[in-house]
């Protein structure tokens, strides 16, 4: 079998990284400022019998206000077309804070049928601010997520327990 798995989440919250992790190459853009990913980037992994196309897709944290900007039409059309046909969701989130920016992403995402994962990254960072635990019930609250991972992008934490999810639903 064969799925296509999208990536969404606002800039900065490790998007990029967590492709190059599954992928193992350094196939997507990462950097400290926000939007380097213009364009969407793929890659295929394939896992035992099963094929997934990851979409890290740019563009899903546009929000009204500013959508009358070419650029953000252009980057906001091509993230609504990745999520048509997707089996798959991984809504990243950056476990330090939860923005606007996030809300408009969940925002984006009510209409989508697939399942959509919570990955709440940089987990790495646990110890900068207090406990994980009620801060995940009330994010994991905002909707019926088919699962929430806690994972670190950048040391690969959890990045395959991710994948075993992604996995369920092809
Ligand atoms: P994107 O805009 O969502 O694609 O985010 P990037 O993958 O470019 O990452 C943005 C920044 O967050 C970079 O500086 C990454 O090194 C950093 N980052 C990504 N994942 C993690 C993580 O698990 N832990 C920590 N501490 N930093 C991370
Ligand atoms: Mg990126």
């Amino acid at each position: 079998t064969c799925g296509f798995v999208a990536i969404v989440g606002r800039p900065n919250v490790g998007k990029s990284t967590l492709m190059n992790r599954i992928l193992g190459q350094k196939i997507s853009i990462t950097s400290r400022r926000p939007q380097t990913t213009r364009h969407q980037v793929m890659g295929i992994k394939t896992l035992e019998e099963k094929q997934f196309i990851y979409v890290d897709t740019p563009g899903m944290h546009i929000m009204s206000k500013d959508r009358n900007k070419a650029i953000n039409r252009f980057m906001n059309q091509a993230a609504t077309q990745a999520l048509r046909d997707v089996d798959c969701v991984v809504f990243i989130i950056d476990r330090t804070r939860w923005t606007e920016e996030d809300q408009a992403v969940l925002k984006r995402l009510e209409h989508v049928k697939a399942p959509v994962i919570l990955a709440v990254n940089k987990v790495d960072r646990l110890g900068e601010k207090g406990d994980l635990l009620p801060w995940l019930a009330e994010v994991g609250a905002r909707r019926d997520f088919a699962a929430i991972v806690p994972i670190s992008a950048k040391h690969g934490t959890q990045v395959d327990t991710l994948e075993e999810e992604v996995a369920t639903h092809l």
